[in-house]
């Protein structure tokens, strides 16, 4: 193949991924390594790249504490309560003590953030969430990324890890290609912080035909946090607690602002309130403990996401939908009616065009929701993500190897969806976690732990390979199509990835099955995916380097999901009603499952192996004062 290789070399840190989360360590590691090597390798085009890349019109995470309204204590108990116990306080506590800082510094650089024109504090929208005007957040971010790194490297799409061959289980840089031009590059680096994506797109998704390609999370996240981390050997956490989201129907336009700022609710199909009639058996199902809505009002803490999902599937089940939202109140009011609309102009302009294209109009109509199709991801209500150290001032010993947000591969680092046990990070707590990351990065080389890297020709021929092996097999095989794109020796990406979602679907609690697996399921589940793996593996075929990076994301799902499939069936119990059900196992169970999951996949042989971390209550359980 004719494509030149380009090396890119004698990086200190190099970030893969530049979303909030990446823009944010490379901010930061300019701070740290005045004269240190900064390089981004972003898939898309870093201005508009990510899940903010369509803008957002809310932070949701802003502690306020200079204008007194939250502490971090407070955020670390309310991500606890809605992740039903399931997160790393320690990482949690950290991000939230930095986040304001961050919010801070955004404004500097330009986003409009709204003010409570009485308290000048910025204009909350709920307890943890502040309102912006937010189209233009990327590249806002961008331009400070931009402005510290030494290269930016647009269009790449990385593929591996490239690791050190002196020492074993310490990274040694990343390879990927251009997709546009389809150049293979090498970036050798002492320190990688990968802040690429979540995974949407792993599962069947409600949407198809004319709505395919609308998501709930961005289309592009291809899991490529997961795929880079689990194949380079990093130990992973929390893969089994997807995310299922109440959405506006079809076009996934989010309800935070419409709940929490314009106090809207929800209702059955006949006009009735339905959740609270679900609680009694659900609380029988999770504890007290966890689902008591006589405390969660008293504290000013929403009932869990999860547990609201529960509520909501079940009375659709039941033969009570639609579910609706309950807009045709609050669009009375011109200046509510206008944030309703804004609200989905600056971040989900698909669901007001959806709106105008079906005639559903607001103020007339209570729109329908919809329970989304799950996702894996680390940074809204959930926490999938690499097992990583936390800060040394707080994390116990189990939790902390000396970086915080290192993986358990040196120099190996993580910022928002790719951390694990971080729910409720969202944008700014991404940022904020990449800042993290790369000043322990900058730590970790100047303290010499980066000394000495060896990067074989043979690794990066070998890499090489493999990349480009599916042109290859299209160029010999697609002479024998025999129609249209069938081919009886190869698959292209689109097939492959219907063949992962209907499986992930079918037997890892997807849409279709109303969130419902078991163990049999799951080991079914398995089984197909294996087969999947190997016909990715010995003949996955790309046309052009369009579909490459497509075959690529496949990959990165593909060892997505597979993670996903082994975390779920080693948890014994269902911690998460509303996000998945484990029929076999329909309790939350405390005296077994009060842990954390750890998996590894052995990079050698495919193998995984599970164990069980602890779950440390680092904050007391003290009921906030001063709720907002
Ligand atoms: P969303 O618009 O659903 O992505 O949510 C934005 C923010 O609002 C997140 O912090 C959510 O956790 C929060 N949120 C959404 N719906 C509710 C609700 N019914 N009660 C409390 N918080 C919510």
């Amino acid at each position: 193949m004719s494509y030149q290789t380009i090396v890119e070399d004698n990086i200190d840190v190099l970030v893969v991924g530049a979303g909030l989360g990446g823009t944010g360590a490379a901010f930061e590691a300019r701070y740290w390594g005045k004269d240190k090597k900064i390089v981004i390798a972003e898939k898309a085009n870093i201005d508009r790249s990510g899940a903010v890349a369509q803008g957002l019109y809310a932070i949701n995470c802003y502690m306020g504490t200079r204008f007194g309204e939250n502490n971090p204590e407070d955020h670390v108990r309310y991500a606890r309560i809605d992740l039903m116990g399931m997160v790393r306080e320690d990482l949690l506590f950290d991000m939230a003590r930095h986040v304001d800082s961050a919010v801070h510094q955004f404004e500097e650089w330009g986003l409009p953030l709204m003010r409570n024109p009485k308290t000048g504090a910025y204009q909350r929208e709920g307890r943890w969430q502040i309102m912006i005007h937010g189209e233009s957040y990327k590249p806002i971010v961008a331009e400070a990324a931009k402005k510290s790194a030494d290269k930016v490297f647009n269009r790449i799409c990385v593929t591996h890890l490239l690791m050190d061959e002196s020492k074993p289980n310490r990274v040694a840089g990343a390879v990927g290609f251009n997709v546009r031009t389809g150049n293979y590059h090498v970036f050798k680096s002492k320190t990688v912080i990968v802040g690429a994506g979540g995974a949407s797109n792993i599962y069947k998704p409600r949407s198809v035909g004319e709505g395919a390609g609308r998501v709930w999370y961005a289309p592009w996240s291809s899991g490529s946090a997961y795929g880079l981390l689990i194949g380079a050997g990093a130990k992973m956490t929390q893969m089994e607690n997807k995310i299922v989201l109440a959405r506006f129907k079809d076009g996934y336009g989010p309800v935070g602002a419409y709940f929490l700022h314009l106090k809207t609710y929800t209702q059955n199909g006949y006009g009735e309130e339905y959740e609270s009639k679900w609680f009694p058996d659900l609380q029988k199902m999770v504890g007290k403990e966890y689902l008591d809505p006589e405390v969660s009002h008293r504290t000013h803490r929403p009932i869990p996401t999860c547990l609201r999902n529960h509520a909501f599937i079940n009375e659709v089940n039941a033969g009570r939908g639609p579910i609706r939202m309950v807009t045709m109140e609050a669009f009375q009011d011109p200046h509510l009616e206008e944030i309703g609309w804004h609200n989905f102009l600056g971040m989900t302009v698909g669901q007001a065009v959806l709106w105008a294209a079906t005639d559903v109009d607001p103020k007339y109509e209570n729109p329908e929701l919809t329970t989304s199709e799950p996702y894996v991801m680390g940074s809204h209500a959930t926490g999938c993500g690499a097992w990583c150290s936390g800060p040394e001032d707080v994390s116990p010993p189990e939790y902390y190897w000396g970086y915080n947000r290192m993986t358990t591969v040196e120099g190996l680092f993580g910022a928002g969806d790719a951390v694990g046990g971080t729910p409720h990070a969202f944008s700014s707590g991404s940022f904020t976690e990449g800042r993290l990351a790369a000043k322990a990065a900058c730590k970790f080389i100047d303290d010499g732990k980066a000394e000495g890297i060896v990067v074989s020709q043979a690794q990066i021929d070998k890499r090489r390979q493999e990349i480009y092996k599916p042109m290859e097999t299209y160029r010999v095989y697609r002479n024998a199509i025999t129609a249209g794109t069938v081919n009886p020796h190869y698959i292209n990406p689109r097939q492959g990835l219907d063949r992962l979602q209907k499986l992930m679907d079918e037997y890892c609690g997807g849409v279709t099955v109303s969130y419902m697996t078991n163990d049999k399921l799951l080991n079914i589940g398995l089984k197909k995916l294996k087969i999947l793996e190997e016909d990715w593996e010995n003949g996955i075929a790309a046309e052009d380097i369009h579909e490459l990076l497509r075959a690529w994301e496949l990959k990165h799902r593909i060892m997505t999901s597979e993670a996903v499939i082994q975390h779920t069936l080693f948890r014994e119990e269902t911690r998460w009603p509303g996000y998945y059900y484990r029929g076999d196992f329909m309790k939350l169970d405390d005296e077994n499952w009060h842990v954390l999951t750890v998996s590894r996949r052995d990079p050698e042989t495919g193998e995984y192996t599970m164990e069980k971390a602890p779950l440390y209550h680092l904050i007391d359980d003290e009921e906030d004062k001063d709720a907002a």
